[in-house]
């Protein structure tokens, strides 16, 4: 019979309510869990408990935490078939692309899972999110991290959070899903990544100084000026469309040009969630080229920050994490 760990780290899943909201309750949460009956049932594998603690709701995580998943599952990788990571909706897509990143050569699933309402209120869709999370955990046809959650197992760092209140609450709109859970669970084997070749081994992250920009009608890139000349490491830019910026002055390449500004790399996303960047479509997307500006293409955001992350925590040139940021190294984009 395979064996799963699960990883507590919070969430709507395991919250109670209080006077000031829901929050995490790893006590109740311990003790309901072990007397659901359904996590007994022969077709269930056997799966063991661990929590990160605090248990936090997911707004809190910082690469701190994930450092802490990383190295649970790390240390205890070779005890397990899969991993459930029970985590909170609001920053999941962000801690599965994170972890696709740090655990390279993984060849185990790793399946990120929660729920919009607690596991132990009556209408919860945490049973089924956790049920079916435990079963692809264990099923051994997984080689990556994921997210399990309202039927459908995609791909973690193709994912974002679609919905505040639906049970539907993800969607992967560059990227099909793995496996749809209806009454069997159909694996889409095509879309899976295959075994790795190269061993295991977990990378931790740095807490590198990054951020995002939205860009917006009428944005003055000027009020900005501090991201690209040297506060920050990486800027990952959301363009309109297909990669384009307002920028008629020209504002962005003056401050690109200034002293310090060639070691913050500039990664362009769409705020559009299908499609790809192409910076040669429009004449408003070729500053971004001159400014040596690296083409996201069909990343989400939550990726391109895990991304950014990744390649700072492990590579101290410029010049090559600019080339990285555009190649496909856990599936995250099409080249
Ligand atoms: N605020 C919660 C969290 O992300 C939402 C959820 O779990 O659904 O921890």
């Amino acid at each position: 019979m395979s064996r799963v760990l699960i990883i507590h780290t919070g969430g709507t899943i395991g919250m109670t309510r209080t006077e000031r909201g829901y929050e995490p309750n790893g006590e109740f949460f311990r003790s309901a869990i072990y007397g659901l009956s359904d996590l007994k049932a022969a077709d269930i594998p056997q799966w063991d408990l661990v929590e990160t603690e605090p248990l936090l709701d997911s707004s809190r995580m910082s690469v701190h935490e994930w450092n802490k998943i990383g190295k649970i599952i790390a240390d205890s990788y070779e005890d397990y078939d899969g991993f459930v990571v029970l985590h909170g909706t609001d920053t999941m897509a962000y801690t599965a692309s994170a972890m696709s990143f740090m655990l390279c050569g993984l060849d185990k699933p790793v399946i990120l899972t929660g729920s919009q309402i607690p596991l132990f209120e009556t209408r919860s869709d945490g049973r089924d999110n956790l049920i079916t999370s435990l079963m692809i955990a264990g099923s051994g046809r997984v080689h990556e991290v994921c997210i399990y959650f309202g039927g459908l197992l995609l791909r973690g760092n193709r994912t974002m959070k679609y919905s505040a209140d639906g049970m539907q609450a993800f969607t992967s709109p560059n990227y099909p899903p793995l496996a749809t859970a209806g009454i069997s669970i159909q694996y889409n084997e095509a879309a899976m990544r295959k075994r790795e070749e190269e061993p295991f081994r977990s990378v931790q992250l740095r807490e590198v100084p990054i951020g995002v920009l939205k860009v917006f009608p009428g944005i003055r890139f000027e009020h900005f000026r501090p991201m690209f000349t040297g506060a920050l490491r990486g800027v990952v830019l959301e363009t309109f469309g297909s990669g384009n910026i307002p920028d008629d002055n020209s504002v962005l390449a003056s401050i690109t040009a200034e002293k310090n500004a060639e070691r913050t790399v500039t990664v362009v996303c769409s705020q559009c969630p299908q499609g790809t960047v192409n910076m040669s479509a429009y004449e408003a997307g070729s500053m971004l080229r001159q400014i040596g500006a690296s083409n996201g293409r069909d990343m989400t955001t939550e990726a391109a920050v895990a991304k950014m992350y990744y390649l700072f925590s492990t590579c101290d040139d410029v010049d090559v994490i600019k080339d990285m940021i555009g190649k496909d190294l856990r599936g995250e984009l099409t080249e």
